[in-house]
């Protein structure tokens, strides 16, 4: 049987992809080594520029080591770098979104292939096993309906459409059954969830927590405006994790507008402070160095970052991406200037999650992810990292934690 090794690029959405991909592999074997690989099907990310060039390097490194190995572009590159790549004879097919799911009669041509597919499809694989992982994505939807100036992603991922209720909860009882207790739900714009099939993000959750073995339900993303009066009413549900990541993208009404953003600072401020007002801790995602975030404008998003009840953020320096409208924009800022602002932002946000945890060292429940030798990691209810000494091997095991000394990047506990 020949062989096929995946390489993963981007997001949890593309981490589930790959289980699917891999789910529905009949007559090869799969392999977790490269270099035994004969075909190498790539699930790239396209999100910034940067990316493209990881892909593109990681193609030529491996047609350079494994010249035999066949390697087949998937992922959100195959919609925007495939025709390119494919043309270029850098890889020997191109396989899209949409064409997931019948990988494994695809990965039987014998000749150069390019099947593009569309992108209106959902998939209705159920994956059954997590390969090598203790927490599982469940990808819940797929595609976006925002039009954020600086994103490519609706332009490869679709619109957004929701997986049917069904087949998500047979998802997770499969996983469930199977030890799996801590679920990811992920997608592209997770919030969106049920628009499209007379269900929302919250109906879905109250049906998740009845699934038996569901312990801890984590949401990947959400946008402030899809946060609305039936989800805060689950918030105090024991399953629900106590952290939420809530994608503000920036804290200056300017620049949201110039981003095409849908919320605004007024709003944000007092969602936040509500979730957080119930012990949460607040998760976010802010693009700094977008063009027109002059320093007038970055003096006043930074001071309002510091009113925020923020403890965790993924702060991205502005990349332009080809084909977006923020692209063509000018007054770009300088790269150094840019990089000096993700550090201001980084080092607050840094020290309010010290402060968070230095507030919240007892009753914290923990999902052990891996370890060895009596050293042992995973994250609590808040998606704090705690590091656990203890002579029983804990890996996979939920522990209760109720004396964590508090350290500078990570809370540490002695578990006997
Ligand atoms: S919400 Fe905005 S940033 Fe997120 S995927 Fe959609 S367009 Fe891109």
């Amino acid at each position: 049987m020949k062989k096929v090794y995946f390489k993963t690029f981007g997001c949890r959405t593309n981490q589930f992809d790959t289980q699917v991909m891999m789910s529905r592999l009949k007559d090869f074997e799969l392999t977790m080594s490269e270099s035994d690989a004969d075909m190498i099907v790539v699930n790239s990310c396209t999100v910034t520029n940067g990316a493209d060039s990881s892909v593109r390097a990681y193609i030529n490194r491996v047609n350079r080591r494994s010249p035999d190995a066949k390697i087949v572009l998937a992922g959100c590159g195959s919609h925007s770098k495939g025709e390119g790549l494919f043309e270029a004879k850098k890889v020997f097919g191109v396989m899209g979104h949409s064409e997931k799911e019948n990988i494994n009669s695809i990965l039987k041509n014998k000749t150069p292939f390019y099947e593009i597919g569309d992108l209106k499809h959902i998939d209705s694989t159920i994956v059954e096993r997590f390969i090598g992982k203790s927490r599982a994505f469940i990808k819940i939807q797929e595609g976006c309906d925002f039009e954020c100036s600086y994103c490519i992603i609706p332009s490869v991922r679709g619109n957004a459409r929701s997986h049917s209720e069904d087949n998500v909860l047979t998802q997770i009882e499969k996983l469930a059954t199977n030890g799996f207790g801590e679920f990811i739900l992920t997608g592209t714009n997770v919030g969106s969830y049920g628009k499209d099939i007379n269900s929302s993000m919250a109906k879905l959750l109250k049906k998740i927590s009845l699934i038996r073995g569901v312990r801890r339900v984590r949401i990947g993303s959400l946008e402030p405006v899809q946060i609305d009066d039936e989800f805060k009413e689950l918030l105090k549900e024991p399953w629900m994790a106590k952290h939420l990541h809530i994608a503000l993208q920036h804290t200056s009404d300017k620049m949201l507008e110039v981003m095409n953003r849908r919320n605004s600072f007024k709003d944000d401020i007092e969602l936040l402070q509500e979730i957080s007002s119930i012990g949460y801790a607040i998760g976010t995602d802010y693009i700094v160095g977008h063009p027109q975030e002059d320093e007038d404008v970055w003096r006043e998003a930074i001071k309002r970052v510091e009113m925020l009840p923020l403890t965790h953020i993924h702060a991205f320096t502005y990349s332009k991406r080809d084909g977006t409208i923020s692209a063509s924009m000018k007054d770009e800022v300088r790269g150094d200037i840019a990089k000096r602002r993700h550090k201001e932002l980084t080092a607050i946000i840094k020290e309010k999650n010290f402060l968070f945890r230095k507030k919240n060292t007892k009753g914290l429940d923990i999902l052990v992810e891996n370890g060895k030798d009596g050293l042992y990691y995973g994250y609590d209810q808040h998606f704090n990292k705690i590091e656990i000494k203890s002579s029983d091997d804990l890996s996979g095991n939920w522990v209760h934690i109720d004396n964590a000394v508090v350290e500078e990047d990570k809370n540490v506990a002695i578990f006997e």
